[in-house]
Formats: structure tokens, sequence, C-alpha cells
């Protein structure tokens, strides 16, 4: 970076017209940025020397003037984004921000509250936009709560929590007094081995061990198998041990398969047990109406994930946690000190603060690029664009399906589609198979043309896309087969000589 004459040093305002001229340059940066996207590769790799650079770079100890930093963003940083932005990127669960989003965002960083609670319009908007986000995919709002949270990952965590401390309360202890170590039977968690990793991550973290996570089969179609499910359950009441929660998916991460909601959601009713449904990047496919009936159970379950930085495009990060009994999420997590204490009926107005339903206090205002992008969008708009890529994603499968030395991995339910490439040569060798489709996954993604990502489902390497953008079209498709057929034939002339 350009280091400034010695001695100078700047605080942290700028004048009135200084901030505007300013931030009307960052405009123009991102605006080049979101503009200029067709233009360049999907992703580049950095070299290692530019790796360096950003990694070493050492904290200036006199200021720098604005317009430098901007210029280092603009040469050093914004070149090397992560390729999401991009319509011919289907890589993980990663889409592009919401335009209006990005422009408002800085309305929240002027703003800047805390949103751990108070009497601030901040807080206002995080209410309604929740509970937007509850009639959008059908979450009765009625006594439930909602939290923002970093994303599908804090969601679970939260939702765990708080089935943990209610399983706790009906067998008459409580976990926040007692914790885990206090000889009471051990507490039991399910879910699938399709199921986010972030499930995992949560138990563990909540104290119960790898002995209490049970996982349970799939079946062809990546869905939980209710059977062994209600097995795991009935084994586990046998040896006295207490089944207290099952997490499912409405939609995998891997292949976007939706569990069978409803009746799993019969069997957590009859066993009392409570439901998590990890819906975080699947759960708006109910707005398609013709995917709607695989979502039937949505509405029963005790917790939902959904992350709004998946599907509905909001600037990361905006993770969502909805809980149906608000009264047992604030029992799990309240805990008022002296200094916030707010007498109801005193003072101003204002709700229980957000701090008492999950472990962060200060709390960024997430809630302002949520409430802008579905203001803007509209039910209708979001519902179009889910529409839109499952379509699309039906359409990718189609051709690939037709195509005979490409393969399915597993039936489209959302907008993932899994494959690979099988040539002929190697069609009964799974070992090579892996190791061509893995090496294809690499050669795709340095393309620069398309961005796959990878899985492994049932021991077989897949190519995995994931349609998120909005603006894929059906020629980005078409791209995407070309560029895959394209390195695949190269692939295969290099193992054939
Ligand atoms: C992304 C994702 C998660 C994890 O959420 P984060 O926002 O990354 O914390 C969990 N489940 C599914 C299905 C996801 O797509």
């Amino acid at each position: 970076m350009a280091q400034p004459e010695s001695g100078n040093h700047f605080e942290h305002t700028l004048d009135a017209d200084e901030f505007r001229r300013v931030a009307y340059l960052a405009v123009d940066l991102a605006a080049e940025h979101l503009f200029g996207i067709r233009r360049r590769p999907v992703f580049e790799p950095m070299t290692p020397n530019e790796r360096v650079e950003l990694l070493q770079e050492p904290m200036p100890t006199d200021g720098i003037a604005p317009d430098a930093i901007l210029e280092h963003l603009r040469t050093r940083v914004m070149p090397h984004p992560m390729g999401n932005g991009h319509p011919r990127f289907f890589g993980w669960v990663n889409s592009p921000p919401a335009m209006l989003a990005v422009a408002t965002e800085i309305i929240a960083a002027a703003m800047n509250p805390s949103c751990a609670g108070g009497d601030h319009a901040a807080i206002y908007l995080e209410r309604c936009a929740v509970r937007w986000l509850m009639e959008l995919v059908g979450y009765p709002t009625d006594g439930s709560m909602g939290i923002l949270v970093s994303g599908a990952s804090m969601a679970t965590l939260t939702a765990f929590a708080a089935a943990r401390h209610r399983a706790a309360i009906r067998r008459g202890w409580s976990v926040r007094d007692d914790g885990l170590q206090s000889g009471h039977p051990p507490l039991v968690i399910y879910m699938s081995s399709e199921g986010h990793g972030c499930f995992r991550k949560a138990a563990e973290l909540l104290g119960l061990g790898a002995a209490s996570i049970r996982t349970i089969p799939v079946d062809d179609a990546f869905h939980i198998d209710v059977a062994a499910l209600a097995r795991a359950i009935a084994e586990d009441r046998a040896a006295a041990r207490q089944p207290f929660c099952v997490a499912v998916s409405a939609g995998t991460v891997n292949t976007g398969a939706i569990d069978p909601l409803d009746e799993v959601a019969d069997l957590c009713a009859r066993e009392d047990i409570w439901m998590h449904v990890d819906g975080a990047y699947g759960a708006v496919g109910v707005l398609d109406p013709a995917t709607a009936p695989r979502f039937r159970g949505l509405a029963r379950a005790d917790s939902l994930a959904l992350d709004p930085h998946k599907w509905l495009s909001v600037p990361v990060e905006c993770g969502c946690v909805f809980v149906r009994e608000g009264a047992t999420l604030r029992q799990a997590f309240s805990l008022v000190p002296p200094y916030l204490r707010t007498d109801e009926g005193k003072g101003f107005g204002g709700l229980p603060w957000y701090s008492e339903y999950g472990f962060q206090q200060t709390r960024g205002f997430r809630a302002l690029k949520l409430w802008v992008t579905l203001a803007n969008a509209g039910r209708g708009g979001i519902a179009s664009i889910v529409s839109r890529h499952i379509r699309l994603a039906r359409r990718l499968a189609l051709i690939l399906e037709a195509a005979p030395d490409f393969e399915l991995l597993a039936p489209i339910e959302l907008s993932i589609v899994c494959f690979r490439y099988v040539p002929d040569a190697i069609r009964d060798d799974e070992k090579k198979l892996n190791d061509l489709n893995q090496r294809l996954i690499e050669n795709v993604q340095a393309s620069g043309g398309a961005f796959v990502s990878g899985t492994t489902l049932r021991s077989r390497t897949a190519l995995r896309a994931c349609v998120l953008h909005y603006a894929t079209s059906e020629d980005d498709i078409g791209a995407l087969v070309e560029i895959v057929r394209r390195a695949s034939v190269a692939l295969a002339a290099s193992i054939a000589s």
C-alpha cells in the first residue's frame, strides 16, 4: 500500500463533502464489480505472490488516506472474489447478493445499532422481516419466535439448545442448573447420514457427545429412513436413554432431498420428541407450486433453520431460526444482567430483548438487508425465481440424462443436480471413475468458464451444480454442459493415451 508522508494520521471522521465523495467512489467500485462480472472468469485462483501480499501487509503506523485505501481494494482485493456473483457459478450453496441490499448496506452501517434489544427501529424491522419469512414458508407465527443469526449453523445450535432445555424440563430437571454431568439419563439426538455437518457440530458443542448422536440411513432418494429412525428411538428408550430431538432436512446440502417431514412429524408427536427442520437452503422451495406438496409437515416443526443468504440472495451473513414455542427459546437463553433489566410497562415501550433468545448480545442490523430484499422482490418475485431455478436444474438434468456418457446420481427435488462422467472405457471401474470425476471437477473450476463443486454419494464422486443465481439463464446451463463436456473429452483422451 502507498505509505503516507510521515506524521500523517486520520481519525474516524470525514467531513460531509468528503464522506459523500468517498462513498460515491465506493459505489462506483461496487457497480464495476456487479456489472462487469460476465466479462471476467467465474473463478481465478490467486497467485502465491498475491496471497502473500494480502497476508503479510504490515499495519500502518500513520494512517492511509481514503483514496489510497480504495485503490488498494480495487487492485488487490476486488479482483479475487469467491466467484458466487457470476451467473455460471454453480458451486456449493452460495448465491449472488441482491443488488438493492448491497446498495442499502451502507445505511445499516451508518445507523449501526446493536440489535441486542431496545426501543429503536432496527428491532421492529427484524420482528417484521422474520414474520415475513415465516409467512413466506407457511410457518405458524402465533406464539412462535424467530431470530436472525449468522447462518444455519448458528440457527441449528440455537434450536438444539432450546430442544435440550425443553427435554430436561419435561423430565423434571434443568439443563441450565444441572448441566449434562449430573447423572440424568443421556439425551439422544437423531439425524440422517445426509444431514448437514452443522447438526453434529452443534450436538457436540452442546455436550451430547458422539455416543448420543444417532446417524440414521437414507433410502434410494437420500431421504431419511423413517422406519429405521423409529427403531433407533425404540432401542434407546429400551436402554433407558432419552430421545429428545430429530433433525431432518427440507433440502439436503448434497442433493436437495426433502425428508418426509409429515411422517417425521407424526413420529415426533407420538414420541414427544423435538422436530428440527434444516431448511437453510431448501425451505423456500415450498413457493414452487409443483414442489410444495413435498414440504407437507414443515409447519409442524418445533424449529426451522432458514438461510436468507442462500436462495433469497440476502448478502452474507443472514441466517434465521424459528422456534414454535417462543417462550421455550427464551427460557433456554434468558439471562438478564442488572444493567440491561427493563421493567415491563416502565420507561420506553419495547419488546423483550433479542439477547434473551440467543447466545449473542451485541447483534448487527441484519434485518435491514433482509427486509429490503423481501420488500423489493415481494412474495411473487421470490416465488418466480425459485420456480425458475428448479426448472433450470431439471433442464440440466434432462440434458445429462440424454447423454450416454453422463449419469445422474440423485433425483432432482430442488435446484441441485449431481452427476458424473462415465466414459465407456472405464464404466465398470468405480475407482477410476472417482479419480476421473475428481479431476473433472478441478478442471471445470480451473477453466474459469463455469464453476461446479463436488460431493460423494454412496462412495461415488459427483459433480454438483446448484442453480442459485437470479441471472442464470438457459444459455448458461447450455454453456455449463459444453464446458463439462469439453473438459470430459480432454480427460478421456488423456486416459486413453
Ligand atoms: C449452508 C447450509 C447449512 C449451514 O449453514 P451456514 O449458513 O453455512 O451456517 C446447513 N444446512 C444446509 C442444507 C445448508 O445449505
